[in-house]
């Protein structure tokens, strides 16, 4: 029996991470039913199954390669942004984060109460902030 699963798995995908990510929602999509009890989430289940199931099973390894590169790529970069704003929120005692208008970069200055003017260090635009306590 395990022979045989060897053998019929031979030259395809198999499992990456957009697998398991897919199965997650799948499992989710299930429980979720369990209460709903609705059609259209049974129809996303069984779409969400054949798709996870299609790339386990493709022999297009080059294209599910891609996929599972373009799925991870954006994980890191909502990674990357879940950091920052965890950044921004231990630090928002001591400084102040403002978003300048010109180049879009945000600027860490220093939290101190009252109106001020500061230059972009990145684009050269002169910004006027108004700093409340807190
Ligand atoms: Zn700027």
């Amino acid at each position: 029996m395990k022979d045989k699963l060897i053998r019929f798995m031979e030259g395809r995908y198999g499992m990456d991470q957009l697998f398991c990510a897919m199965s997650g929602v799948f499992l989710l999509l299930v429980f979720l039913n369990l209460t709903f009890q609705s059609w259209i989430l049974f129809i996303a289940e069984l779409l969400v199954l054949g798709e996870t199931l299609f790339r386990m099973l493709s022999k297009n390894l080059d294209r599910r390669r891609r996929e599972n590169e373009l799925f991870m790529s954006k994980v890191e970069k909502f990674k990357a942004l879940s950091a920052r704003n965890k950044m921004i929120k231990e630090q928002s005692e001591t400084f102040y984060f403002k978003k300048c208008p010109g180049c879009k970069k945000t600027l860490r200055l220093p939290r101190v109460e009252g109106k001020h003017n500061t230059v972009c260090p990145n684009c050269g635009k002169t910004i006027t902030v108004n700093i409340k306590k807190g």
